[in-house]
């Protein structure tokens, strides 16, 4: 029998399978996406939807003065300085062109938010069910893309040269083996859904909850290995703060009313970090208190500022949940909570005279989130307070790549017709990540990786 050939295979149909294949497609290229689950969407569907990208017309029309230089300088402080200078600059010779490619391929970009680790509004949410539909739909008209859905990608393959080019899979109860000519993408997303891998490099995350697509084993990952791929930002593994203990991927249940000006106190009814900083850092912090039990503390005013339908900040939507403790005394919170009374009566007190004095004593907050916006007083009843965890939901570290999207091995070479994108790449984070720019890199490099992979040639 002859061996099914294309130019391109996409392995996952997440964010960065759907950019590759759209991408790949228009160019003429003969494309196979694999796709391990009954539908595409793997963790993209489930996140929040915030994208980093700076300069655009949502930004203008907003009255909101950024740039792409402002956008890498807070993603390079986010990242503690050690992510990979060369990602960085390519996804910000990329972003905006890539804003607009999302646009005129349909994405709907809904509205705009401050969100963690940017000095100025610079989330762009999109509706993810809707992108990567509007993506699909586009495939589905080019007949030289071919999507096999439940269809798990098992190994790739070497030629005798040492070039990747073919993919084991199975499909309707059948292994096969499919040629690449051209090259093999991997945008099989992070590992947040594999026991054996977490536990592996990040055992410190034992007790985080885990959410994430449910397709994200790793498998990429152990497919790159196997033919030496290195490894990046594995050390930098944390888990996000915000989510409700009965948190799980499908019903939203994450608030973060401490970017809108709520504090986070332990079970001993005391502060124990500035909130304004990364929420993955939150979660480390969270993960050191007392039993691991934290909560988010807010007033009327913080309320007031909750923002409809928005996924981290639509604080009412919690309420009608019934996930927040809503009370008119201090008292009330207290018993509420189990913390004792005179402790968080303390707590709250000496924030406010900080933060009204420019000076928080104790964890030294001045912003709202990064350095955006000024924190107010907790004093207008009624009071909130929402129990907060933190969940393991995307992994940020992964296969080495350079700027063209190639798998490197430890030495910095490129391995031929290797290629990935999205989650399942490391270095662009470095020892943060900062909202939004996950999605971001997924469509970026998804799509550099295409344009690589078809001029064999590293993208400028
Ligand atoms: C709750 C939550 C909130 C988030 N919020 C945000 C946010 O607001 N902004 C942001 O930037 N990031 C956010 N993230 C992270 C972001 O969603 C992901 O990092 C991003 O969507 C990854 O895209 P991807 O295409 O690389 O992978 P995914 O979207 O996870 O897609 C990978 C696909 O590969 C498939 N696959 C896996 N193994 C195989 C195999 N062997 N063969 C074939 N297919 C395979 C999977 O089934 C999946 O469909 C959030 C994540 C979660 C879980």
């Amino acid at each position: 029998m002859l061996m099914e050939s294309y130019d391109l295979v996409i392995l996952g149909g997440g964010l960065a399978g759907i950019c590759a294949a759209v991408e790949a497609g228009e160019q003429g290229a003969n494309v196979l996406l694999l796709e391990k689950q009954d539908e595409l969407g793997g963790s993209t569907v489930l996140s929040s939807g915030y994208m980093a990208f700076a300069g655009t017309d949502m930004q203008d029309t907003a009255g909101i003065l950024d740039s792409t230089e402002s956008l890498l300088a807070d993603m390079m402080e986010v990242g503690g300085r050690v992510n990979d200078p060369s990602l960085v600059s390519t996804y910000g010779r990329h972003q905006l062109e890539t804003y607009s490619w999302l646009v005129d391929h349909g994405v709907e970009f809904r509205s705009l938010e401050a969100v963690s680790g940017h000095s100025v509004p610079r989330g762009h949410i999109i509706d993810p069910h809707q992108a990567i539909q509007s993506l699909y739909r586009i495939v589905k008209q080019l007949p030289n893309v071919t999507v096999h859905f439940n269809a798990p990608a098992k190994r790739i393959l070497k030629n005798t040269e040492g070039r990747i080019d073919r993919v084991l899979y199975e499909f309707e109860g059948k292994e096969l083996t499919v040629l690449a000519s051209k090259g093999v993408i991997l945008a099989s997303g992070g590992f947040a859904k594999s026991e054996e891998l977490l536990q592996q490099f990040a055992p410190q995350l034992n007790g985080a909850l885990r959410i994430g697509g449910s397709g994200n084993q790793g498998d990429g990952l152990k497919m790159a290995w196997e033919h030496g791929a290195w490894v990046h930002d594995l050390p930098y593994l944390n888990g996000t703060f915000g989510f409700h203990p009965t948190a799980s991927g499908a019903v939203k249940s994450q608030g973060l009313a401490f970017y809108k000006g709520g504090i986070i106190v332990n079970q001993l009814g005391k502060r124990f970090v500035n909130e304004s900083i990364s929420y993955k850092l939150l979660g480390k912090a969270a993960f050191e208190q007392p039993d691991q039990i934290t909560y988010q503390v807010w007033d009327q005013t913080v309320m007031d500022k909750s923002v409809f339908d928005d996924p981290l900040y639509d604080l009412e939507l919690l309420r009608r949940r019934r996930l927040l403790y809503v009370v008119e005394t201090l008292e009330e919170l207290a018993d509420c909570i189990d913390v004792p009374l005179e402790v968080l009566e303390e707590t709250i007190s000496r924030y406010n005279q900080g933060i009204q004095n420019g000076e928080d004593p104790d964890y030294g907050r001045k912003t709202l989130t990064h350095n955006f916006g000024k924190p107010t007083p907790i004093e207008k009843a009624p009071f909130y307070a929402f129990e907060s965890t933190v969940a393991m939901l995307a992994t940020y570290a992964g296969i080495a790549v350079n700027a063209a999207g190639q798998v490197v091995n430890p030495y910095a070479e490129p391995i031929p017709g290797l290629y990935a994108a999205g989650e399942i790449t490391g270095g662009f984070h470095g020892a943060g990540y900062m909202t939004g720019s996950s999605l971001g890199k997924a469509a970026v490099f998804g799509r550099l990786a295409v344009q690589a992979a078809l001029a064999e040639v590293p993208v400028k």
